[in-house]
């Protein structure tokens, strides 16, 4: 089993296990109908989940939240999870998408090839099973074709108050329901002339099972099936079979499917009935949906973003795609993490981006290398330099380890001179209360280095502070004996001047000033952050600056950054924050 925290579908995974729910049941390696299912072995897999994405746009952080659990659920239990395309609708769906997805689910660290085997699927490709369940029902009494216009079969409906009325055409025999299919079929009608509705209950209190909608025309060519087929069936109609045709065991989706679920059942149960589905059929489970403050969601809105030129692209690291949280740092260790951290509710559920923050140190805190680096340089000068160490050009030898508590990862080498870059709030001509960093006669160490005494700064014709000016304190070097004889309040990162590397910085925001950007109607347009990224040009040490693209590490005192994954040149540095540190130390 797995030592991770339960949740509701982990109890009902675990209760089906226990019971042998799924015991005995036929998997043909591939998926197919009950004929096909039957002729094939045992399944080995303890339970089967899928994730089922719609082609029609990129991933985002919603959808990485399903992926971990219907993956991550297979994992725990022995079981396989399907990568299924769910491209039953052929006008919006496209190549892009499909390979965008697939290099996403891999990225977060998931594989459907199992055994040799792919677990990849498309849901047009059960088209044809789909069409001869449809005439299974026709031929049962549970489908006709109705010819209403649309708005009279809407009218027709009713709603929560009242029953809905028959359509006149709900009672034609079998033969003609087969006549009026066939010529659905045929292409000779045009779109919305008449669709194919289950024949259920008009008055069913659940306004899903009013005889719904499961085959429409629509003459429009698909992106893998071509103009093969001009009826396309709904939504609703297709993921149950889908599921059923996979042998998928638990059906994982958002709560807004619960109202889906009777017709869920009812369909695979007359289609298991009349022998074209194995058993036991796949069940339903709703899990609330993930949400973020502050982020938006919403395919069609994001594309807005985008199109607009609110950002960079479907990968800039503020949107919430997948694509755009690895470009702006996060790892997949610290997706899955949130993931698992956030569970699994029967309610929708709202976090901060804090909780991928928290993940993602948690992950890098072990891993990443420190580096010093300087984001907004101020220029300090030691003025004794020369006194000291008998040259201007001499260069002081200073070590860090690479990180804290790994020995194993060696230690980092740089030089101190005599002018180094500090950041700029690191001085202050008056300090305001509570200030332990470089003032007129305070003292701070150089991370690393030496203590030093400033004496005072220069500045330009309009009063800026153009550089800091201080003296060395003799016999205070890091790691040397009696370093520490002369105490100081205050520790303050640098990189040497004579050897640092122009460095640019994208220091991000939220995209959103409001936490929920779309809500009430409101136009998203009105709340984006004017200060969401800025760029800034600093500097970091040789070692740095020498890194590969996708590099993640600790820039002491500043946060965690990647070397971005694609304008970062070693020698030409480009660094994305991904986030600060939990308490960076002032
Ligand atoms: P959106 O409208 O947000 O783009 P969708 O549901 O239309 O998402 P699909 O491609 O149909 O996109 O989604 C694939 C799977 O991801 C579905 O099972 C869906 O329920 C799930 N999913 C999407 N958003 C979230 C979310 N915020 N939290 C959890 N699961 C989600
Ligand atoms: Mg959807």
């Amino acid at each position: 089993m797995s030592d991770k925290p339960t949740n509701f579908l982990r109890q009902i995974i675990e209760r089906d296990i226990a019971e042998g729910v799924n015991d005995g049941r036929r998997f043909a390696g591939s998926p197919g109908d009950a004929a096909h299912h039957a002729a094939g072995p045992i399944d080995a897999a303890k339970i089967r989940t899928r994730f089922p994405p719609e082609p029609n746009g990129y991933l985002h952080i919603g959808h990485a939240k399903s992926i971990c659990l219907n993956f991550g659920l297979a994992a725990d239990y022995g079981g396989i999870c399907h990568l299924r395309f769910d491209d039953t609708n052929p006008e919006k769906e496209e190549q892009e998408y499909v390979d965008a997805i697939i290099e996403a689910v891999r990225w977060l660290g998931f594989d459907w090839n199992v055994g040799g085997t792919d677990h990849l699927y498309y849901a047009s490709s059960y088209f044809d099973f789909m069409a001869r369940a449809a005439e299974a029902l026709i031929d049962d009494g549970l489908a006709y074709v109705d010819e209403q216009s649309a708005e009279a079969m809407r009218a027709a409906r009713g709603d929560f108050n009242s029953a809905g009325t028959d359509s006149p055409f709900r009672s034609r025999s079998v033969a003609e329901n087969r006549a009026r299919w066939a010529e659905m079929c045929s292409g000779r009608l045009p779109d919305g002339a008449a669709v194919l509705r289950a024949r259920i209950d008009m008055a069913s209190p659940n306004i899903n099972l009013r005889d719904p909608a499961i085959y429409r025309i629509k003459h429009a060519s698909h992106h893998a099936t071509g103009d093969r087929w001009c009826v396309y069936p709904m939504y609703t109609y297709a993921h149950p079979i889908e599921d059923a045709l996979e042998r998928i065991t638990h059906s994982i989706c958002t709560l807004e499917f619960e109202d889906q679920r009777p017709f869920y059942d009812w369909l695979l149960g007359h289609l298991a009935r009349l022998g074209l589905l194995a058993t036991p059929l796949p069940r339903q489970y709703e899990f609330g949906r993930l949400n973020i403050n502050g982020v938006m969601t919403s395919k069609r809105k994001l594309k807005a973003l985008v199109d607009e030129g609110h950002v960079s692209g479907w990968d800039d690291p503020r949107m919430p795609t997948i694509f755009g949280l690895r470009r702006r740092g996060y790892t997949p260790a610290s997706l899955r993490l949130m993931a698992e951290r956030t569970g699994a509710s029967k309610t929708n559920i709202w976090v901060d981006m804090s909780v991928l923050d928290g993940a993602l140190r948690e992950d890098l805190e072990s891993q990443a290398a420190r580096a010093m680096a300087v984001v907004d340089p101020l220029r300090l000068r030691l003025t004794n330099w020369a006194d000291v160490f008998g040259s201007v050009e001499h260069r002081e030898p200073c070590h860090a380890p690479a990180h804290p508590q790994r020995a194993e990862l060696g230690m980092r080498s740089f030089t101190l001179g005599r002018e180094v870059w500090i950041e700029r709030d690191d001085f202050a001509e008056v300090p305001p209360k509570g200030f332990f960093r470089l003032f007129p006669g305070n003292r701070v160490r150089l991370k690393y280095g030496l203590v030093v005494e400033c004496s005072g700064c220069q500045k330009d014709a309009s009063g800026n502070v153009t550089a800091v000016l201080a003296t060395v304190v003799p016999d205070t070097k890091s790691g040397t004996p009696g370093a520490d004889a002369v105490k100081v309040k205050g520790t303050i990162t640098w990189v040497a001047a004579h050897e640092a590397v122009a460095a640019e910085f994208r220091l991000f925001e939220r995209l959103f000033t409001a936490d929920q950007p779309d809500a009430d109607g409101r136009d998203f347009r009105s709340v984006l952050n004017p200060s969401s990224r800025s760029i800034v040009s600093g500097f970091v040490d040789p070692n740095v600056a020498s890194v590969g693209a996708d590099t993640r590490l600790q820039l002491e005192r500043l946060g965690y950054f990647v070397a971005d994954r694609i304008d970062h040149r070693p020698g030409q540095p480009v660094f994305n924050r991904i986030t600060g540190l939990k308490d960076g130390y002032k």
